[in-house]
């Protein structure tokens, strides 16, 4: 198992140990570059004269690019992270919890990674092709994926980003895909408002980061907000996410793209972004994300 860069105990998200007065400024102000956020935060935090510097560092200047190794190795050295599926001190995913995770196989339908008995796509892909050329994602969601994807989402927590962020880069570079554009799937502005963070940005930057690839939040929007998809079935899904994304001719055409986002479903939201995509006349569409979940199943 690889040591991998984390920021875990920043900010009080150690799992079961939560500073008191971080957790409940986070609650309000999740927008980590508010100055004002950064400075109460500075007087609030219980820890000592260090990390608070650090926090500061990070926190006032570059949260969405890219840090140097040396840094997230200083914070895990001063704040070590703590497992997030069985609490253990030195890492966000131990090595124990990392060979417990359902990696998605290899001989999966490429368009919905449900498994097919030959290679080859599944009865529900064969006769509906999707605008992307091809999905995959790292594993199948449940265990400490979905743990490690809720922090990813709700905690605001960047340790467990870049740790995905390198999980998703064992299955682009195993799958070869060339590309000229990383695009993480957009939130709403609502949403990403309420928010503070795109979780799929998050992931996104470290690996474009990584790979040299440029990387565009412009190049696809999100125009209107859906209504929730978890009581919806497959159809209803499609239906309810159709004209949702809008592209950006300018960015995005005669590119290809690499689509990201955390967790995928019945994947009617990456064929709503990749459809946009492709009227925006892009070049081919690969699209991974981090989870996978079973809808019949759930
Ligand atoms: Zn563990
Ligand atoms: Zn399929």
């Amino acid at each position: 198992m690889e040591k991998t860069d984390s920021i875990g105990g920043l900010y009080g998200f150690r799992p079961g140990k939560p500073s008191w007065s971080l957790r409940v400024l986070f609650d309000h102000r999740p927008d980590l570059d508010d100055p004002l956020y950064i400075a109460i935060h500075f007087l609030a935090s219980n820890t000592t004269f260090l990390p608070k510097y650090l926090c500061f560092l990070i926190s006032s200047g570059f949260m969405n690019k890219k840090q140097p190794t040396w840094m997230w190795n200083a914070i895990d050295w001063i704040f070590p992270p703590h497992c997030l599926g069985c609490g253990l001190e030195g890492e966000i995913i131990c090595s124990e919890c990392y060979a417990s995770i359902k990696r998605v196989p290899v001989n999966v339908c490429p368009y919905c990674n449900a498994y097919v008995s030959t290679s080859g796509h599944c009865p529900s892909c064969a006769n509906r092709r999707p605008p992307y050329a091809q999905f995959r994602a790292f594993a199948f969601y449940g265990g400490v994926i979905r743990e490690a994807v809720h922090h990813l989402k709700y905690q605001n927590d960047i340790g467990v980003a870049r740790v995905l962020a390198g999980y998703l880069l064992k299955v682009i570079q195993a799958e070869n895909w060339d590309f000229d554009l990383v695009i993480p799937v957009p939130l709403s502005k609502t949403k990403q408002e309420q928010r503070g963070y795109n979780q799929a940005e998050r992931l996104a930057r470290p690996v474009a980061d990584t790979l040299k690839k440029p990387i565009s939040t412009e190049g696809l929007r999100r125009i209107r907000e859906n209504a929730s998809q978890v009581d919806l079935d497959e159809n209803s899904r499609r239906e309810n996410v159709k004209g949702v994304f809008e592209a950006d001719p300018a960015i995005v055409k005669g590119k290809r793209i690499l689509l990201i986002d955390d967790v995928f479903t019945t994947g009617a939201t990456l064929e709503s972004a990749s459809g946009a995509l492709k009227d925006a006349r892009s070049g081919l569409v690969y699209a991974v994300t981090v989870g996978k979940s079973d809808f019949n199943a759930n």
